[in-house]
């Protein structure tokens, strides 16, 4: 059983695992969770983030799928890139919100990691709604076979946190 855990603070401290990073297909960096992965973990992170895209991945990382690199100076292991989708308000795209999810459960039971730090994927700046977020990840890290033990959700504000005690507990 995959017991979900909450924490309000910064997902680069969290001694883990892995560490799920809210990427963007690129891969090569951007703001928020990835800056700060990127900034904290040093360049070793962005290097194998390039081999990536110049072997397997060469035109990124495709929405909602999920791969893992090292994750350098950080306390944890490794660092699994996730593409969440962009919220829109006219097509549905929560499926590819859970897949991220999964995928990335998916990638840690290759690992063999058995702690795993998620950060709220898609409710920065790709702007999707903190409540239905909240509770798509709750749901799908609920819902999802995986040898996971610890499921930790580290929510870096207030509102973040609310919402995603609010999904855990109704
Ligand atoms: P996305 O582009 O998928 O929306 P963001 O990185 O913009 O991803 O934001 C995702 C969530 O992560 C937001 O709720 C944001 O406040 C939060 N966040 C930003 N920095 C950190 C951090 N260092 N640790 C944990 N959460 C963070």
């Amino acid at each position: 059983m995959t017991e979900v855990t909450l924490v309000h603070g910064d997902i680069t401290e969290q001694v883990v695992d892995a560490v799920v990073n809210a990427a963007n297909s690129s891969l090569l960096g951007g703001g928020g969770v990835d800056g700060a992965i990127h900034r904290r973990g040093g360049p070793e992170i962005l290097a194998a983030c390039r081999e990536l895209r110049a072997t397997t991945l060469a035109d990124g990382l495709a929405t909602g799928q999920a791969v893992a690199t090292t994750a350098g100076r950080l306390p944890a292991r490794h660092v699994i890139h996730v593409v969440g989708p962009i919220w829109s308000a006219t097509r549905d795209r929560s499926h590819l919100l859970r897949s991220c999810y999964e995928q990335a459960l998916r990638v840690a039971d290759e690992l063999g990691t058995l702690s795993v730090a998620f950060p709220a994927v898609s409710a920065g700046v790709y702007g999707w709604p903190l409540d239905d977020a909240a509770r798509i990840a709750v749901d799908t890290v609920l819902a999802t076979p995986t040898g996971v033990r610890e499921a930790r959700f580290v929510l870096f504000d207030e509102r973040s946190y609310a919402a995603f005690r609010a999904a855990l507990t109704t």
